[in-house]
């Protein structure tokens, strides 16, 4: 059976277990791996968990599996809802939590990571500052690894719960236009989201201070806006992006405050965008700076929509993933 008929052959068993159907993929460390019948079986899997997790189902589909979050960065949304997607399918979490752990002797990542796989954890969701740390960890351990976001490389459950909540707003993605602005030099979810959405087939404009958009003109399918107002200008959609300051972002703007009045979301900027368009950000925000309050909390700011779809998101994946050797 080729990847493609299994991988769009969608269906759950009562108790949650994906039936005739994985990713090919052990590891998930960036959506770059994945086909496009595997992108769509994350989709449609995750909108069914979310219906399952709305009727507060528990699913059986990681019984027996314990699986190990490593977030050696600082996480809410992202570390949050995989220990709740991974115990809503009846895995047992363990929190390995670094600034408490054996890392702060010195113990070296993969080091640390063998002892989890000696424990019995068969999974981690591993978080580094490290750019490839993922790919280090699926090479080095018998672990199947998971990359929650690493450096800023690369963050693929971040991108598909976007798609996700872009197909809820807009319907079909193809042809339609997204805007994704601010700190892209920086971002995971930047680079992660331009893949998939790019292969989603959305048209992906970037648009921010010319020392964040540098090296992107050279990426294929994206268009590089020199103004916020030519990116925003008839999108469909918009994706506003963290100042990532702990990336030595400040040194490609001369002051938040500036970034703000230059590049910042407000209601009325959103004009030009097409009546609606939906506005996402990965979150955390820098409060006032990337956009407005009033925005943030606007009918057609789907950040809360985001986090929810998380969850759901996290389920599809790590069960599409334990099918796969
Ligand atoms: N939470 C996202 C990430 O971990 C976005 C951000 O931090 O700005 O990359």
């Amino acid at each position: 059976m080729t990847t493609a008929t299994r991988a769009t052959r969608h269906r759950l068993s009562a108790d949650g277990v994906p039936v005739g159907q994985a990713w090919t993929g052990r590891h998930l460390l960036d959506v770059d791996q994945l086909t496009p019948p595997e992108i769509a079986a994350c989709l449609e899997l995750a909108v069914e968990m979310r219906e399952r997790r709305e009727r507060r189902e528990r699913l059986q589909t990681l019984a027996g599996e314990t699986i190990g979050l490593a977030f050696y960065e600082a996480s809410t949304r992202t570390r949050v809802s995989f220990e709740l997607a991974a115990g809503a399918l009846g895995a047992t979490v363990v929190d390995l939590r670094p600034d408490a752990s054996s890392a702060t002797k010195g113990e070296s990542l993969l080091d640390t990571l063998r002892t989890l796989e000696r424990t019995g954890v068969t999974t981690v969701v591993l978080r580094h500052r490290a750019a490839g740390a993922p790919y280090l960890a699926a090479r080095g351990t018998g672990l199947r690894i998971v990359n929650g976001g690493d450096g800023a490389h690369a963050h693929p459950t971040q991108a598909l719960l976007d798609a996700l909540t872009l197909r809820d707003a807009l319907g079909e993605l193809p042809g339609r236009k997204i805007a994704i602005v601010g700190d892209i030099g920086h971002s995971r979810v930047a680079r992660s989201n331009i893949h998939l959405l790019g292969a989603l087939g959305m048209r992906v404009r970037l648009a921010g201070p010319a020392a964040w958009v540098r090296d992107f003109e050279r990426w294929p399918g994206v268009e590089v806006h020199r103004t916020l107002d030519e990116a925003l200008r008839d999108a469909d959609a918009v994706m506003a992006l963290r100042v990532q300051l702990e990336r030595g972002a400040g040194g490609g703007i001369p002051t938040l405050g500036e970034y703000r009045r230059r590049w910042g979301l407000n209601e009325e900027r959103m004009r030009l965008a097409r009546l609606d368009a939906p506005l996402l950000h990965p979150g955390p925000t820098n409060e006032g700076v990337e956009l407005t309050a009033a925005l943030a909390g606007a009918p057609r700011s789907l950040i809360g929509r985001q986090v929810t779809n998380g969850v759901a998101v996290r389920m599809a994946v790590l069960s599409l993933l334990s099918g796969a050797t």
